[in-house]
């Protein structure tokens, strides 16, 4: 069985591949199927995640699977949230993301900075599906002064999780997978799955 999983980005498609080998399906992420990304109009996470796993499906045939994620900063009112990907414009880089979120939080200390990873996972089984699956992950932290650490991708070096002592971009993936707000999301999803009559 076939799954496409509505993402074109590597950060992301990495750690929900290896969260989805649980699954007894074969995980396609769009590009290989040439789907481009859609424009995310909705103004939270569940109706752009909904948007992405539609758009997917309609376009594949295939069950769909779409992550909407994103970094809500308490001193910036929630800030960057669904724009974290576009923080810095449109088609921003990841360095100048995580520059302009330190230069907006400035020299506030740690304790100030707190913020908190937010995951919207959606599965449709076609593209007309009038119950998808939504499930919903959170992950707690503050976002450090100077980045940390080479792994995870987006905001990691600058996240700081204050359990670890250290920063997201230095947790062991198969650790972060567990821990992270995509991980708590997709255990949710796999728990659905598994206690309903779901599959396509
Ligand atoms: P989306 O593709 O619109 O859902 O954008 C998600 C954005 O949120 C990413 O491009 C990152 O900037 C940020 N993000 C989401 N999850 C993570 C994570 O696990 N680590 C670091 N940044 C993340």
């Amino acid at each position: 069985m076939k799954i496409v999983l509505a993402s074109s980005n590597a950060g992301k498609i990495k750690e929900l591949h290896d969260m989805l080998s649980a699954l007894d399906m074969q995980v396609v992420p769009q590009q290989e199927l040439n789907i481009e990304d859609i424009e995310e109009t909705g103004l939270c996470f569940v109706e752009n995640a909904i948007l992405k796993a539609r758009n997917a499906a309609l376009m594949s045939g295939m069950p769909a699977i779409a992550d909407d994620s994103g970094l809500e900063v308490d001193l910036l009112n929630g800030a960057p949230g669904i724009y974290s990907a576009r923080f810095a414009g449109e088609g921003a880089s990841d360095a100048s993301n995580n520059q302009k979120l330190l230069e907006l939080l400035g020299d506030a200390p740690l304790q100030q900075r707190s913020a908190r990873y937010q995951c919207v996972i959606v599965y449709m089984r076609h593209a007309n599906d009038p119950t998808p699956i939504i499930c919903q992950g959170s992950w707690e932290g503050h976002i450090a002064l100077e980045a940390q650490g080479d792994g995870g991708f987006g905001y990691d070096p600058l996240f700081y999780v204050q359990d670890l002592k250290c920063h997201a971009a230095e947790i062991d993936k198969q650790e972060k997978n567990r821990i992270s707000h995509r991980g708590k999301a997709i255990q949710d999803l796999l728990a659905k799955l598994a206690s309903t009559r779901r599959a396509p």
